[in-house]
């Protein structure tokens, strides 16, 4: 991929060492456009043994291959297309339909439950009109918290019998503890037009969403785009298994676990901002932390199975569970999206389900698996135990950053705060912006800060959400012309 004709680097930045802290998508984006930069003077530390971050994957013992959750490729970058591309090459990925749907009332409705409410029961059906009949007649008003958005946007209706529940379960918090600033393209709206069509005419809407298709990895799951660009890097300067322990901002200095000492001239951080804050001794910042950096940890627990899946799953990708019959939120059929991911698909198939955990949500370790199992059988994933060969339990504490009331507050406060010492912490929870969050977004956010420090462009992504997941972009980006 050409990146720029001519490569100007700022007199300051010239020789800088420049230190990358996680070999994740923001980490990897950084490391990679350094190189295509010819900015040789860097260092990345990992670690964990192999690149990914939450983007890896895994195979247990019995071959079943799996994600940290569900992972889907969105794309609103141009850039980021080529990169995977030149990644996994184009017979790398497979490429497929989004279905997704809602479990709920013992049946399956097509996702936006919003814009398909025919599916429902009459009597919800009649308390979603009434909440949308309700809404129409009331005074606009801005929504104070998430929870208020939910109310003023779809009515009381869907809010009761869908979204306040749907949205409990998913991020383990009172959606009143949240703002309503992010959700902008995250959460589909209810479109009148479609839904009276819909109730005419019996007639679904499946196709809302910045993903309604998307490509998967062939072979190794999402963590392969990882390991393969990883692999692309010159692998003196990737040191895997090398934790970090000491941030010295001061003397620009890193303490590793294993007693290794690196210096720095900027430091690229993708760890999370409160380990940031812990390791590098900024007690003053914990406050605005704790305050405002809220986040939920995931429960990831995946199901090897004997056999194929029933017809209802067999074209399935996956599924949200807003009601209390089981303790996921969202399950994947992971076979569907690679027979790679399964030992053999001729006999195997494979679920993965999420659960989220948080202080206002706990879980208890020693009865998820059971409580999970026990949730696919009530709502019909699965019909005997005994196709379950294998199991796998994986818990990432630091799985989805919370867009909380006080968080813009408190990165107002620490982000800066951090740069005035020429650390940049960027990416899922290097920046804490939901919204901005994903796979592309978090390998945009390490090739943007690299075009800024190198050659002074803006950072779009990372400080206009909304301008970037308005549409697609191209390379270079439209406002750095
Ligand atoms: C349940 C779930 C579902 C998701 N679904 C999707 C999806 O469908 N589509 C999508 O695009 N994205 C999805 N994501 C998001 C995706 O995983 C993130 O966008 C991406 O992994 C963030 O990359 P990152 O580099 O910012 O952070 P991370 O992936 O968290 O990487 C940070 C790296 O820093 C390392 N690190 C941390 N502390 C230290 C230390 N002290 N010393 C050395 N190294 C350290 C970590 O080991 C890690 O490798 C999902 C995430 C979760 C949790």
């Amino acid at each position: 991929m050409k990146v720029h004709a001519q490569v100007r680097l700022s007199t300051k930045m010239q020789d800088a060492q420049i230190l990358i802290l996680g070999a994740g998508p923001t980490g990897l984006g950084a490391a990679r456009q350094l190189e295509l930069n010819g900015h040789s003077s860097w260092m990345l530390l990992e670690g964990h043994s192999e690149a990914g971050g939450l983007a890896a994957s895994f195979v247990d013992d019995k071959g079943f291959t799996w994600d940290v959750g569900g992972h889907v490729q969105f794309s609103h970058y141009a850039y980021f297309d080529a990169a995977m591309q030149e990644f996994l090459g184009a017979d790398g990925w497979l490429h497929h339909q989004r279905e997704s749907w809602v479990w709920m009332r013992e049946r399956f409705i097509p996702y936006p439950l919003q814009s398909n409410i025919h599916h429902l029961p009459a009597d919800d059906q009649a308390r979603c009109l009434q909440g949308l009949v309700e809404i129409a007649a009331s005074a606009q008003v801005k929504p104070a918290n998430f929870g208020q958005w939910i109310e003023t946007t779809f009515g009381a209706g869907i809010a009761e019998i869908f979204m306040r529940p749907y949205n409990s379960k998913v991020w383990g918090y009172p959606p009143e503890l949240m703002s309503a600033d992010w959700v902008g393209e995250r959460v589909a709206v209810t479109d009148l037009a479609i839904l009276s069509k819909g109730l005419v005419m019996k007639t679904d809407d499946r196709s809302w969403g910045p993903n309604n298709t998307f490509q998967f990895p062939k072979h190794g799951g999402t963590g392969a785009i990882w390991r393969a660009c990883a692999k692309l890097l010159p692998a003196g300067k990737l040191r895997f298994n090398t934790p970090v322990s000491r941030i010295d901002l001061d003397r620009h200095e890193i303490g590793t676990e294993d007693g290794q000492t690196f210096y720095y001239d900027t430091l690229i951080s993708t760890m999370p901002l409160p380990d940031l804050i812990r390791l590098s001794g900024q007690s003053h910042l914990k406050p605005a932390a704790e305050r405002g950096l809220l986040h939920s940890s995931s429960n990831i627990i995946g199901l090897g199975l004997r056999g194929q899946p029933t017809t209802e799953l067999a074209t399935k990708s996956w599924m949200y569970f807003p009601e209390e019959n089981c303790p996921f939120y969202r399950v994947t059929v992971f076979s569907n999206y690679s027979p790679n991911n399964v030992p053999d698909s001729t006999q195997y198939w494979s679920l993965m389900c999420e659960v989220s955990e948080s202080h206002h949500k706990p879980v208890d370790p020693s009865t998820l698996l059971e409580q999970v199992i026990q949730g696919a059988l009530n709502t019909h994933l699965i019909h005997r135990r005994e196709d379950i060969v294998s199991t796998w339990c994986y818990r990432a504490d630091y799985g989805y950053p919370t867009p909380g009331l006080h968080r813009n507050e408190a990165l107002a406060q620490i982000i800066p705060y951090f740069e005035q010492h020429d650390v940049y912490s960027r990416g899922r929870f290097g920046l804490w912006k939901y919204e901005v969050s994903n796979q592309d977004h978090s390998f945009m956010q390490g090739v943007e800060l690299i075009e800024r420090l190198l050659h002074g462009r803006s950072e779009l992504t990372a400080f206009d959400p909304g301008h970037v997941n308005a549409r697609k972009h191209p390379w270079p980006f439209e406002r750095w012309e």
